[in-house]
């Protein structure tokens, strides 16, 4: 293994998913949902299948019913324009996407300010590009990010912003203002901006501002979000870059020789997923919120601090009030003490210090898993 991906070896997710298989725990780390998404998706999947359509290499940038598609979603839901042919691009996941983003914008040596904790992902994908990355450390117990600090992380290497909202594994949602300011910042230092959305559809509170959307952004954004998260097929890996034709022409180069192209008939099914009626994006929020509710009375009880997400599909919690000092070790331990598998937030972090007590819960999972683990988990303190 080469230096840059020293210190890379295996992702947290795939350890922690091995340990439940191992144990029998019922698995709350990787965040997966465990009931797959609407039937008729499925269905438009085996159909584009059965009928021949993307069964061979589709178009480098993703099938045009696609790029329509999200091109009508961003509309839709933002009312933002965007022309399928030069300013989307499909890829494998949201991961590819920002892989390839960072392999087309940045040089070795320059710097990416990303908030941490930060997906996993984004800390290989800068170190494969050679950059550097510079964290910005959201702080509990609200995780907002530092406005002022992140003005003084800016050095004349730094390059762009790696930034995400809805924020995996906080849950914090940028507000409005912490958006404008955020633009305000790139523009002012003439900064490329990479927003992850994959929890786009995921807001409780507050509202999901996507930063291209802003004075100045357009021109600098690259935009990802995935049909993963918002479809419940996070098998699919089908997800989007959304960006003006330079960017997006940048980010294609990359992804041409990562993948070439992203697998066929999921792409005609996620066409389809994107154009469900509001009411489908609505269900999905409020039934993920009600999922929230449950899992984060039932971790209150157990006696964990429990920091309420805005967002996203997991709950970040304090050990420290179970007398626990690392939460590494707790999540070790965790199913052989009572079998719920959980990810340390310490992991996501540069400084081990950073989240040492924070430990990471899933709440994408069925009502009677979550009732059986809240359950399971307030035997610890017994
Ligand atoms: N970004 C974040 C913040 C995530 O949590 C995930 C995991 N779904 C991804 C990106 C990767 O998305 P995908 O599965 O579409 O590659
Ligand atoms: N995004 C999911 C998580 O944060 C899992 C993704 C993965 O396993 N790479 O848990």
């Amino acid at each position: 293994l080469n230096r840059r991906l020293a210190g890379h070896g295996s992702t947290i997710f795939a350890e922690m998913s091995a340990l439940a298989v191992k144990t029998g725990a019922i698995n709350l780390g990787q965040g997966f949902p465990d009931t797959d998404g609407p039937e008729e998706v499925r269905e438009a999947a085996v159909r584009a299948l059965r009928d021949g359509r993307g069964n061979q290499y589709p178009p480098g940038p993703g099938v045009p019913e696609l790029r329509a598609a999200i091109a009508a979603h961003q509309q839709r839901f933002y009312g933002l324009d965007f022309d399928p042919d030069s300013e989307i691009l499909v890829t494998a996941g949201a991961t590819e996407a920002i892989a390839a983003s960072m392999l087309a914008l940045l040089e070795p040596g320059d710097e990416v300010i990303a908030f941490e904790p930060f997906y996993d992902s984004y800390a290989a994908s800068i170190a494969m590009a050679g950059a550097t990355r510079v964290p910005l450390t959201l702080r509990a117990p609200d995780f907002r990010p530092d406005l002022d600090r992140l003005r003084d992380a800016i050095t004349p290497r730094t390059r762009l912003l790696l930034l995400n909202s809805p924020h995996n594994p906080t849950g914090m949602v940028l507000t409005r203002e912490e958006a404008l300011a955020l633009a305000e910042i790139a523009v002012a230092h003439d900064l490329l901006v990479v927003t992850d959305e994959v929890y786009e559809h995921l807001v409780f509170e507050g509202e999901h501002i996507p930063l291209i959307s802003l004075p100045g952004m357009r021109e600098r954004t690259v935009s990802i979000s995935s049909a993963g998260k918002t479809f419940s097929f996070t098998g699919w890996k089908v997800g989007w870059v959304t960006a003006c034709p330079a960017l997006v022409a940048a980010v294609r180069t990359a992804k041409q020789y990562l993948t070439f192209v992203s697998a066929g008939p999921f792409q005609y099914a996620v066409a389809e997923a994107l154009a469900l009626p509001d009411s489908y994006f609505t269900g999905f929020r409020e039934d993920l919120r009600g999922k929230r509710d449950l899992l984060a009375a039932g971790l209150a009880r157990a006696g964990f601090a429990v920091h309420r997400p805005q967002g996203t599909y997991f709950i970040t919690t304090d050990v420290s009030p179970l007398g626990e000092k690392d939460g590494v070790a707790f999540c070790l331990a965790l199913p052989e003490r009572c079998g719920v598998v959980a990810v340390p937030n310490s992991v996501f972090h540069d400084d081990p210090e950073a989240g040492r007590t924070q430990v990471r819960f899933a709440f994408c999972k069925r009502h009677e898993t979550l009732t059986d683990a809240a359950e399971r988990l307030a035997g610890l303190g017994r």
